[in-house]
């Protein structure tokens, strides 16, 4: 899914609640969830999120297990979503890449980082091309 750096990515108001609440779950550890949605041209509009076990159970990293992960992008296929990228959290930490998260984030598709919390999150989208990662419009609907 190649995602080009002026991608706007699309959250639903109601959708936000889900990805904050799991990253207040994990806390103080760095949450990681799948996000499922569809791609639009430059638009991706997310519409599901189902969190993930971070196997590395640390405040700076996330690590996922690969059978976990095909279990939650097979039952997005099953609802008739697409994969399209990760939330994971910076607990305590602000919403931008870390060097690791430069190094080893999944190429084309979007993330979204959330930083802060335990109980308020500032969420931001990347999206992972070849280049690297690069901030893109990250829009809350209905406005
Ligand atoms: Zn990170």
């Amino acid at each position: 899914m190649p995602l080009a750096a002026s991608t706007a990515v699309y959250c639903p108001r109601e959708l936000r609640r889900v990805l904050t609440a799991i990253c207040t779950a994990a806390a103080p550890f760095e949450a990681v969830a799948v996000l499922g949605g569809r791609l639009d041209g430059t638009q991706v509009h997310l519409t599901a999120c189902m969190p993930l076990p971070n196997v590395a159970g640390a405040a700076d990293r996330f690590a996922v297990d690969p059978t976990a992960f095909a279990h939650r992008e097979a039952a997005l296929r099953a609802a008739g979503r697409a994969f399209v990228g990760f939330l994971h959290s910076h607990p305590g930490n602000r919403p931008s890449p870390s060097q690791s998260d430069r190094d080893e984030l999944w190429r084309d598709c979007v993330h979204v980082i959330a930083g802060g919390g335990p109980h308020h999150w500032r969420l931001r989208a990347f999206v992972a091309a070849r280049h690297g990662l690069r901030a893109t419009h990250w829009r809350y609907w209905p406005r």
